[in-house]
This record gives structure tokens, sequence and C-alpha cells, in this order.
């Protein structure tokens, strides 16, 4: 059974964590992950933990005031051998600081994509750099004399630390070191050929390939879901459904294995970046009170996008990766997709801020070409997406599946009402609009479809428009609940903290 980990005791000891991660702002980001790993460290040192973390440093990171520890790294693989530079820098969060140790090695890092193949694996490049980034975080701490309570790492490309906790690091100083494994997108598994397992420092024994392999390749993923103490997944519905077979993508026995060990923990927002009273990147501030700066904020989005400045006229925006989990076939594709019909007949205006799949983007210049009330901004643009927010009166988020989601989090704080599907962290987050009844309107943060498919998403959108035009108070107070809504990290970092001691009671029993 799935469980939320209930409140933690306080009086918790300070714990020696290192965080390993591929991606951390302001080093690197291609998705969610990037946020989540240094607001959580910086949210747990504010709970007075050591917390630290280990990520390359990718050819376009500036050492941003980093110096190099001394003397070079060397990283055992195997037959081979890895020298590396790490230098040591500090992030700044909420006013809590975490070290981060920048693994640099020109060869595997020294390029400017975070991924040879974004995301899913497949290159066997990537097996060696981020096998390689795991190994160097337990060199690091020997480096230091620094042995940690838990070693935490994130999604595939780190899924390695657990197993070596398991296998060739199984020993002094990290013998009584616990292995936290979360997975952030159970869509990305790092799969690779299963030759390429004699270039991991395995030991001899047969349990890290067993754990690595699935189906004659080696699947990264299943190797720290099987390795672990405990693995978390970022919202409690998606730990739920990725032990079905129809979310599981074809790991749902595996995790169905681990379900007593399998907790789902909501990801917190960076509630001082997201905040719409005190946001530097917008042309006015406002808050739920006073919402006269969001109505400057839609003006200025519209007439940078050259649409009719018109204050009536619902505004939907859309920010993400352009790939199939975002719901884009649904609204796109010709002849099935939704996005036409809604452009056509609700009356709206639309927004779209986003890179990926060329597929989508060449499809949405073509649209925008053919409505006038479509932008599509083919970017990856940070002040922009907090214009949009904040001038949207909707955001439009149609996942297929969402193991969390920021963006519906940051929407409702700027007061833009989301319409996405019911599932993952979505569900977890948004409360559907209740119109039934004589008491309409007194519940929902935003409204919600069971499916990913063009029919319910378009008539989520006519509903939400329908209300926006017809309902203006229940509109109103619908926002107002939204922009009121909790999302900071303290209760999940809570919650992480209290499994950190469940996952150093189970290393015991090993
Ligand atoms: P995922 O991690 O699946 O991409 P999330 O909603 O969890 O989805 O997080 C996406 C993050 O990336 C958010 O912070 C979002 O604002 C940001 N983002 C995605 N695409 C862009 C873009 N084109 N420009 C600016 N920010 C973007």
């Amino acid at each position: 059974m799935t469980k939320e980990i209930g409140a933690i005791s306080d009086g918790a000891p300070p714990l020696r964590v290192m965080m390993v991660t591929s991606e951390a702002v302001p080093f690197a980001k291609v998705g969610g992950l990037a946020d989540v790993v240094p607001a959580l460290a910086a949210e747990l040192a504010r709970r007075g933990h050591d917390v630290r973390l280990v990520m390359p440093r990718y050819a376009d990171a500036t050492k941003n005031g980093a110096a190099p520890l001394p003397g070079a790294l060397g990283v055992p693989m195997a037959a081979e051998e890895f020298w590396t530079e790490v230098f040591e820098t500090q992030i700044e969060h909420a006013g809590y600081c975490v070290t981060v140790y920048l693994v640099e090695h020109l060869e595997l890092f020294g390029r400017n994509a975070i991924y040879a193949r974004p995301g899913d694996g497949g290159s066997s490049e990537d097996l060696l750099r981020f096998a390689v980034l795991s190994r160097a975080a337990f060199q690091i701490c020997r480096k230091l004399s620094w042995s940690p309570d838990i070693m935490h790492a994130h999604d595939w490309p780190t899924a390695l630390v657990p197993v070596y906790l398991r296998t060739v690091e199984k020993r002094p100083p990290f013998a009584e070191t616990a292995g936290v494994f979360s997975i952030h997108n159970l869509g990305y598994q790092g799969v690779f050929e299963l030759d390429q397992i004699s270039r991991l420092p395995l030991n001899r024994g047969r349990l890290g390939r067993e754990a690595l392999e699935f189906y004659g390749r080696i699947n990264s993923l299943k190797g720290g879901i099987l390795c672990a103490d405990l693995v978390t997944t970022v919202s409690p519905s998606y730990a739920e459904e990725i032990q079905q077979p129809e979310f599981g993508f074809g790991i749902d026995g595996v995790l169905r294995s681990r379900a007593a060990e399998l907790h789902g923990i909501l990801n917190g927002i960076d509630e001082e970046l997201w905040d719409p009273s005190a946001d530097p990147l917008l042309p006015a501030t406002f808050t739920a009170d006073d919402l006269s700066g969001k109505v400057a904020c839609k003006a200025a989005l519209q007439r940078r996008f050259g649409f009719p400045v018109a204050p009536d006229t619902p505004l939907i925006g859309i920010i993400a990766r352009l790939v199939d989990q975002k719901g884009l076939p649904e609204l796109l594709e010709p002849g099935y997709g939704c996005l036409n019909g809604i452009l056509s007949e609700l009356g709206v205006q639309m927004v779209v801020l986003g890179t990926g799949d060329p597929r989508h983007e060449t499809r949405l210049l073509e649209l925008a070409q053919a409505h006038h009330n479509l932008a599509y901004e083919r970017a990856f643009d940070e002040p922009l997406a907090h214009l949009i927010e904040a001038g949207s009166d909707f955001f439009l988020m149609p996942s297929r599946y969402e193991p969390c989601g920021l963006n519906q989090m940051y929407s409702l704080r700027y007061g833009s009402i989301p319409i996405a599907t019911r599932t993952g962290g979505l569900r977890d987050t948004i409360l559907d609009f209740d119109d039934s009844g004589d008491e309409a309107g007194d519940q929902g943060t935003g409204f919600l479809f069971d499916s990913c498919t063009p029919t319910e998403i378009y008539h989520a959108v006519e509903r939400a428009v329908r209300v926006y035009r017809d309902r203006p108070q229940q509109f109103a107070a619908m926002r107002t609940r939204g922009m009121r809504t909790e999302f900071g990290w303290a209760r999940a970092a809570r919650n992480y903290e209290r499994l950190y001691l469940r996952a150093l009671q189970l290393r015991m029993q090993h």
C-alpha cells in the first residue's frame, strides 16, 4: 500500500544528506527536477540538516564563484578510471545555503546538452556519463571525510547511486548510509544495451546485475527502485498510478514489488521566486486582495503578442516542454487535436511558450499563422513564463500523465485558473470547480477532466470559459481560493525528513 508520510515528530536529529542530480538551477535545467532538488535541499538545510548536492559541471554553466577542491578526483569505473576536477560552490535559496559540488570532466560533461538524447537514455554515452557522476558522489564524500547518513538520488541518471550502495560501496564509510531514490518521471528509465554493464563498477556479486537487467537490457530506473532502501515519487496519486499497467511504463510490477517502501510526497514550489506580490519580472505586482496589477499584466501580455487589449476576452496560457506527455498530440494533431476548434469557436486568446518535439513546434507555428488569436513563442524564457502565469486567466495543462507538475501550482498562485487532466499531481493540487446545485461555485480552484482526449479537453475549456463569462463572481472567488492555497516546501521537507529516518532504520536491518 502507498502512503503519504504522517506528521514528523519534532526534534529529529540533524542528518547528513548527499543529493545527487543531473539538473539543478541555476546551473542546468531541462524540467521541473532542476527546480525541485535545490529547493528541497535548502528547506532541509533550514530545518538544520547538513545537505549537499553533487551534479555535473556542463560546459555552459558558469563557475559561479566556484573554487576547485584541491587535487584531481579519481573515479574508478570497472577497468577504467576517470579523472575529474570538482568545484565547490553554494546556492542560496530562501536565505539558506547549500553546498554544491560540480564535477568537471571535459569529455563527459563538457558539452552544452545535459542529455545526449533528451531524457530517455538510449545512448550508451549517457550511461557512462551518469554512472561516473554517481560514483563521483562517493569519491567526493571520501575526499571530504564526510560520510552521509543518506544518499538521495533523483531519476534514472543517478539511479546507480542506490545500486552502488548495495554493491561496490557497501563498505565503510558508507556501510550505514541509506539510499533514497526519487522518481520524478517514470517515462524516462535510462535503458541501454546489456553489454555496457561491464563498464559499471558493480563488484562480482549478482545483485547489481540482476537489479539492473530488464528483458535483456539495462534499465537504470529498475536498479534504483530495487536497490534503494526507500523509493519516493512526487505526488501521492502518481505513487498509486505507477503501480498500474496503464501508467507503469512496463515496470509497474517492479514498483508493486516495492509497494511497502514506495511513498508519494507532493513537491512544493519556491514561493519566493513565484510570488505575484513581489515578482521583479512582472510589469505590475498583485495580490488576491488587489488584482489591478494582474489586469496590467494581462494587457502587457496582449500587447506583447499583438492581440487586441481586451480585458474581457479570456486569455489561456500554456508553458510546457512540447512532448507527447503534455497532451500536445491531443491539442495539435491535424484532423484529431482540439486546438483548432478551441481557437475558432470559443472566443479566446491563447499564448503558448515552449520548445521540444519539432513536430509540435512546426504545427504550432502553422496554427499561429492561421489563427490571429494564437501566439506561439518557441523559446525557453523564464521572464516570459512569469508574465504568462500573471497575465493569463487560465492555464491549460492537458497532460496524459503528470507526476507532480509545477506550472499548475504557479498558476494557482498567480490567479491563472488551471484547466487540467485529473491525473497524478494535478489531481492532488487542483480542486475541481463544483457547479452542481444551489451552492454552485462554493468549491474548487480549477477545472479538471478525466482523461486526455481532444473531446474532453475541448469541453473543459468550454466549461471554464462559460464560468468566466456567465458567473464572474464565482470565477473571482475561485481565483482567490487558488491564490491563497499553500504550496511551500515546509510540508514536503518534513515528510522527506521522516522518510530519511525510516530509511536509516531499514538500512540497519539489511
Ligand atoms: P516537467 O518537469 O515535466 O517539464 P513541470 O511542470 O514539473 O513539468 O516543470 C516544468 C518547469 O519548466 C516549470 O518551472 C516551467 O515553468 C518550466 N518551463 C518549461 N518550459 C519552459 C519554457 N519554454 N520557458 C520557460 N520555462 C519553462
